[in-house]
């Protein structure tokens, strides 16, 4: 069976939650494989309304096995907490459909901690972090100075190691910060707490895979964020500190050795970007409101008014690339049916030339958005579900996009509801 992966190709809250939530349906094992518990996935289905931050989308499908590969920053106390508010709207929960990787580090209390101090600290320059811990989880890991979800099993030992990553974080969290030092009594009681109520989810998340694969299986790997906050490739530095394109799929899921066959971008009808940072299409103003209020664009995980724009085809077009996409899934296009008019962004201009590349992150500042409209269609569309009954102007501005980034527009999307899309095989 072929193992398909579902991307942002933009700048995160493109809609992917609610695209693996329709696609679950093909696929034996869905997996997280990079991200914290800043995503914040809305899905929306017969259980009734998600935000989902570290579970896997998948986690509504019986028979579904979900996995948080080894790439995730598991943070043992924000899983549980939204574990429990999954489970208390009726969705099971156990080793039966969610599995945990032992080799998944753990984002610990300190590293929340250290997210708000250094946000403090840089003030003006802040990077616009969620807060959740994400840039020292993932600073300590590749420093190898964090605890593995498998040493939860060995207490004396976990112990032992705690303890000298304590005397170390003490020196940043007392010296650089001046914040009180954490207390070894303190951390082995987080740890024991959650560790005790998760234990039963961690497992070689890898033998799972290899057996998986075996059986003929098939993977659908889900993304946080988008092409445009990868590490390596996004808009350094306002991206986030792990890699969400495709390629890292495998890696981050626990079986490096798993192929990805399909890569489903996920593209948003317009642009939106939470947070600091360069947006060169961004929009302001009423008619950026209007645009904000219509797709209801507040932060799933922590309600912060999202940044507006229209569709940025420079953008998505380097993201498409980024991602290897084989298809794309459009999202929110019924948000623009009110539109007489849509603007989108075709070029960039750079020190005065128009360009349609991607720009180095440095010079993201210096670059303008070459805007152009084209007819919206002024009526509602969200209960359309067959291509052709879509108006023309609204076939023509998906066609517009699909020719501008080169990928096949598989999926229209015009309600967040699991049903509400339109297929164009
Ligand atoms: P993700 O992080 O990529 O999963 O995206 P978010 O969940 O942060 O943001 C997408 C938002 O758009 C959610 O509130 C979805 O319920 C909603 N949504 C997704 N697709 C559509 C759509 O086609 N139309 C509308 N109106 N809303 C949608």
């Amino acid at each position: 069976m072929s193992n398909c992966a579902i991307v942002g190709i933009n700048w995160g809250d493109e809609g992917k939650g609610r695209m693996v939530d329709l696609l679950t349906e093909r696929y034996d094992v869905v997996i997280r494989y990079q991200g914290g518990g800043n995503a914040g996935h809305t899905v929306i289905n017969e259980y009734g309304k998600f935000a989902l931050h570290l579970l896997p989308s998948g986690i509504f499908r019986q028979g579904v096995l979900n996995i948080l590969g080894n790439g995730v920053a598991l943070d043992l106390e924000n899983l549980w907490i939204e574990m429990e508010q999954v489970r208390s709207q009726g969705v099971p929960l156990t080793p039966e459909n969610l599995r945990i990787s032992d080799r998944a580090s753990l984002l610990l209390p300190w590293h929340r901690q250290l997210d708000g101090l250094e946000e403090a600290r840089l003030k003006d320059h802040a990077y616009g972090s969620t807060k959740q811990g994400i840039a020292p989880f993932y600073s300590d890991k590749y420093q190898k100075k964090t605890l593995l979800a498998g040493e939860l099993f060995d207490r004396e030992a976990l112990k032992a190691h705690a303890a000298q990553l304590l005397e170390w974080k003490n020196l940043t969290l007392t010296g650089v910060y001046g914040a009180a030092p954490v207390r070894l009594e303190e951390l082995m009681a987080w740890l024991d707490d959650y560790g005790e109520k998760l234990k039963p989810f961690i497992c070689n998340t890898t033998k799972v895979l290899r057996q998986a694969q075996q059986e003929g299986k098939s993977f659908l790997y889900e993304a946080q964020l988008g092409a445009l906050r990868d590490l390596d490739y996004g808009i350094v530095p306002y991206t986030t500190s792990s890699n969400p394109i495709a390629a890292y799929a495998p890696v981050g899921s626990g079986l490096p050795s798993a192929s990805v066959d399909e890569v489903v971008g996920v593209v948003k009808a317009y642009s939106t970007c939470v947070g600091e940072g360069p947006f060169v299409c961004e929009m302001f103003g009423e008619e950026a409101e209007r645009l904000r209020q219509a797709g209801a664009e507040y932060g799933a995980k922590t309600g912060r008014p999202r940044r507006v724009g229209p569709i940025d085809l420079v953008a998505t077009r380097y993201g498409v690339e980024m991602q290897s996409a084989t298809a794309i899934a459009l999202t929110k296009l019924d948000v623009l049916s009110d539109l007489k008019e849509i603007p989108v962004c075709v070029r960039y201009e750079l020190d005065g030339q128009e360009t349609d590349e991607f720009p180095f992150p440095t010079l993201l500042n210096r670059s303008k958005p070459v805007l152009t409209t084209v007819p919206g269609w002024q009526q509602d569309i969200s209960a359309v579900r067959r291509w052709e009954d879509l108006p023309k102007a609204a076939q023509d501005y998906v066609e517009m996009i699909e020719k501008a980034i080169g990928c096949h527009i598989a999926y229209v999307s015009v309600g967040p509801e699991r049903d509400a899309y339109i297929y164009r095989p």
